[in-house]
């Protein structure tokens, strides 16, 4: 039962695993396993929607004081202890919990209700002081740094001369007497840090802690996390308070994280990470080294076995790979945290292959959970196995890939040479949230201490980051910036090193890169059987290409592209732009067409463009055989194909003062001066260029069509479609489209032959969308040029504007995502929408598609889905991503 929707806090047994907008991921997650009849510490979630109500009205919304009263009061009577008794205290955790897994968003406080009394009474209850300090000093440090914004290191550089004093680095060691002295210096460092001490009453530590969470949705590095990971800025996030269960009551406790597979490789097997008397924050930071759950079978069999009974039940119940936060109390185990768990690109498809394989989900099911980011990190070269390399340590194999780069030892240098253009790797003992910048700014990170689990490991695996941790043979001296390895090697910083995510290897120097096996097997050089990811790659494509209904073109210019994109699975070409054409050596002949004086130097500078543009498109209709290929006439304007203004007028006065006079060079000078624009954008291209230069379209026009008809006469299947650029209104398409008809006339009489071809246009400009019905009565097909129509709709120059105050934007949450790289569907996507809506109107059998770099790009390619358009168009290495992405869409895969 739920509560009236005025409600803030819900008990776990009121919620379920579908409320995560409500409860965020974890919340919801308790909740089910609650109502499962798991053994989950009581507690309640307070919703996003208080979140939300605090971040807009800058307090605690009204009545959420009094709820959070009332669902203690019901926890203590469940628990038969009150919050902070010092008798027998009610501890309390408070976590954060989003919609979206945040890591690192905001660190947890446990043992809220500890005080200088309570301690006592926990102490007494448990008949262990030890424990009871501990549980006090890490209030005190968590509370510290994460409610009161003391910097972590504070308390960490307390503990750590409190070990060196005791001549260990282990925390274990520390006995009651050295946690005592711990719970005062930590008290001292709050007074002195924040000037008030230690807040001793539980509900005021339990109100503050909750608002530090509300708080922690706006830290630097949760917007960072949510700009990487676009997640959107509005949602807020849930707070879980739950009554503690401790880890660290002896050795007969501990806290472990467990996945039900492995989320690097994907196979079966359940695989975790188990520390003995320890909390759960223990575990992940890497602080100490963990144990296996085979470990833990020998440790305590019985608080084994439950939990992979436990796993076992989740994972058929989710029907996924899940991940668990588990505590043991004195032998009692206690699920802390569950979820669909974050698995790298290749596990992801063997596990969905595997899961449709073994029954738990069918196969349109399985394509749902994989994506086409996933499928492009697939395609990543991996490191040569054949060549030469000198091996310096084995880590964990955290997050795949091979990533090469300059060792540098902080996250702010990561940064810095990253922008200075510069591959570099991160090399810390350990991440924190903190590197959070630098994790994101290098191509790879190492780490030498921490499990698969660690922070370093999780936040690379989110990201698709190259990550190998725990690589102990390395000792990493951040101060003196470089590490050195078991067998006296060093690496300093600048020096080149190779990282290997999916073996865990370590390689001094820049180690060969070789292509990946999913780039083969769609090359035609591996079989699909060849190895376990082939396989479930090649079923899962097989099954999106089955379920897609929009078609999947490439955007080529030349025969290789259009072989490869054909071999990866394209259906036609998109776009050829032929304006690629001229470039190189026939970059002259376009000069001669511009500085032509008068009509038959331009005829004979464009018979001279002929052949060579015929035998272009002889190529590519051999190697797409069968299948349309969009011919865009060219487009940019003309003075790309000429010298620069400033050089070439340097040039020409060079000469003057040497008393020469080259006369080519002044009718070149002449020719860029006469085409010089402000905004060539905005100027004579495209559909214009075929207005004022009208014998440049018809002679690319005829070299199409003669190609195509030699291409039938040699019994081939050509398809040409001619497509006009630029187009804004309905007479510049009559007027070149008469033209184009004229020459096919011509070429079909030369040839006594009928040459199938369709002409239609792009809609790039925001006046060619209104009146696209006009548009669709004179043009056969229309292919969005989202590039221009983004460029044109948000008047951004698309040159100039991504570097030069996107990431100002960003920050200011203009928007999330680049709309050159993502389809702004509410602006640009609603005029899409109204060019299909009126062009179908006006001709129903209009072909639709789009060439756009919006049409590699997953949420775009899901959105021209909804819109109905025919196929879409990307270049031939995502065309794999396209396909599996008109599949997903076509089967509702958000
Ligand atoms: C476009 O504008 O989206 C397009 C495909 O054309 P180009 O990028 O060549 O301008
Ligand atoms: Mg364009």
């Amino acid at each position: 039962m739920i509560d009236p929707v005025t409600s803030f806090v819900y008990d776990f047994s009121q919620g379920s695993k579908d409320q995560k907008d409500l409860l965020g991921g974890k919340g919801a997650n308790l909740a089910e396993m609650t109502n499962l009849g798991l053994p989950v510490p009581p507690g309640f979630t307070i919703t996003t929607e208080a979140c939300r109500a605090y971040l807009e009205e800058g307090a605690e919304p009204a009545g959420l004081a009094d709820e959070v009263t009332a669902r203690l009061s019901a926890l203590e009577e469940t628990m038969g202890r009150r919050l902070g008794d010092p008798a027998d205290p009610l501890l309390l955790s408070v976590r954060s919990g989003a919609k979206f897994s945040m890591p690192g968003m905001m660190e947890t406080v446990l043992n809220i209700g500890l005080n200088d009394e309570s301690v006592h009474g926990l102490a007494r209850a448990n008949s262990n002081e030890r424990f009871a300090m501990d549980s006090y000093r890490r209030l005190l440090q968590m509370f510290g740094s994460t409610v009161l914004g003391i910097d972590s290191e504070v308390f960490a550089e307390a503990l750590d001369e409190l070990k060196e004093k005791r001549g260990t680095t282990a925390d274990l060691d520390l006995d009651v007497e050295d946690l005592r002295g711990l719970v005062e210096t930590f008290k001292g460092l709050i007074q002195s840090h924040v000037g008030r001490p230690f807040p001793q009453d539980p509900r005021e530590q339990l109100d503050l802690a909750v608002r530090a969470v509300f708080d922690s949705w706006n830290t630097d590095r949760a917007r960072l996390y949510r700009r990487q990971e676009r997640i959107p800025e509005d949602l807020g996030t849930a707070v879980n308070v739950q009554v503690m269960v401790f880890g660290n009551r002896g050795m007969t406790s501990g806290s472990g994280v467990a996945f039900t597979r492995d989320p690097a490789s994907g196979h079966r097997g359940v695989y975790g990470d188990y520390l003995q008397n320890a909390q759960g924050e223990d575990v992940v930071a890497g602080i100490r080294n963990t144990v296996t759950l085979a470990d833990l079978g020998e440790i305590d069999k019985p608080a084994h076995d439950e939990l992979l009974q436990i796993m076992d039940t989740l994972e058929k119940h989710y029907r996924d790979m899940c991940d668990i936060e588990f505590t043991i109390e004195d032998r009692k185990l206690w699920m802390l945290q569950t979820r669909v768990g974050k698995r790298t690109a290749a596990a992801a498809f063997r596990i969905a292959y595997m899961m449709a394989d073994e029954g738990l989900i069918d196969l349109d099911e399985a394509v749902r959970r994989v994506h086409g980011a996933q499928l492009g990190q697939l395609m990543f070269p991996s490191f040569d196995e054949s060549a030469a390399r000198e091996l310096l340590a084995k880590g964990m194999n955290a997050s795949p890939g091979a990533a090469v780069g300059k060792a540098v030892f902080s996250s702010a240098t990561a940064v810095e040479w990253a922008e200075k253009g510069e591959d570099v790797i991160l090399i810390r003992k350990e991440t924190n949230p903190d590197d959070l910048h630098g994790m994101v700014a290098a191509r790879g990170i190492l780490t030498s201490r921490g499990g698969k689990t660690s922070h370093a490991a999780v936040v690379a695996r989110g990201m698709g980051r190259t990550c190998v941790c725990g690589a102990e043979a390395i000792d990493v001296d951040a101060k003196n910036r470089r590490f050195t390895t078991a067998d006296g090697a060093e690496i300093a910083e600048g020096d080149l090193i190779s990282i290997d995510g999916t073996t865990g290897h370590v390689y001094a120097g820049s180690v060969p890169v070789v292509p990946s096996s999913i780039v083969r097997w769609f090359e035609g050089e591996l079989d699909a059987t060849s190895d376990e990811l082939v396989t479930a790659v090649a079923a899962l494509m097989e099954h999106a290409d089955k379920a897609r209904r929009m078609l999947v073109r490439a955007n080529a210019d030349t025969p290789d592209d259009a072989s490869r994109a054909r071999r990866f699975g394209a259906q036609g070409i998109g776009l050829c732009r032929t304006e690629h054409m001229f470039l190189g050596e026939r970059r002259e002949l376009v000069e001669h067409l511009i500085v032509a004086e008068n009509q038959s130097e331009q005829e004979k500078a464009l018979d001279e463009l002929l052949p060579l543009q015929r035998k272009d498109f002889a190529e590519i209709f051999k190697a797409m055989n069968g299948m349309p290929v969009t011919i865009r006439l060219i487009d940019p304007p003309l003075h790309e194909f000429l010298p620069d203004l400033t050089e070439l007028s340097v040039d020409v006065a060079l000469e003057e003062e040497h008393g020469e006079h080259d006369e080519r060079h002044h009718q070149l000078l002449t020719a860029v001066r006469r085409l010089h624009e402000q905004n060539p954008m905005l100027g004579l291209r495209g559909v214009r260029l075929g207005i004022a230069i009208p014998g440049l379209f018809t002679m690319q026009a005829r070299a199409i069509l003669m190609a195509a008809a030699d291409h039938l006469q040699a019994n081939g299947d050509p398809r040409p479609e001619i497509m006009v650029p630029l187009v804004a209104s309905v007479k510049e398409l009559e007027i070149i489209k008469a033209k184009l008809e004229q020459v096919a006339r011509e070429v079909e009489q030369e040839r006594g032959i009928t040459i199938p071809h369709k002409i239609g246009t792009m809609i790039e400009i925001p006046r060619a969308v209104v009146t696209a019905d006009k548009i669709a009565k004179v043009a056969e097909f229309f292919s969005f040029g989202t590039n221009d129509l983004t460029q044109l709709t948000w008047g951004f120059s698309r040159d100039d504007v991504e570097a030069e105050f996107f990431s100002t934007y960003f920050e200011q949450g203009v928007f999330q995502v680049s709309p050159f790289e993502s389809l702004d569907t509410e602006g640009v996507g609603s005029l899409v929408r109204t060019a299909v809506e009126l062009g179908r109107k006006a001709r129903p059998d209009l072909h639709l598609g789009v060439c756009g770099e919006h049409g590699g790009d997953p949420h775009s390619i899901h959105f021209f889905d909804q819109v109905g358009l025919d196929y879409v168009s990307c270049s031939p290495f995502r065309v794999p991503v396209a396909r599996l992405e008109a599949g997903r869409a076509a089967l509702g895969a958000e």
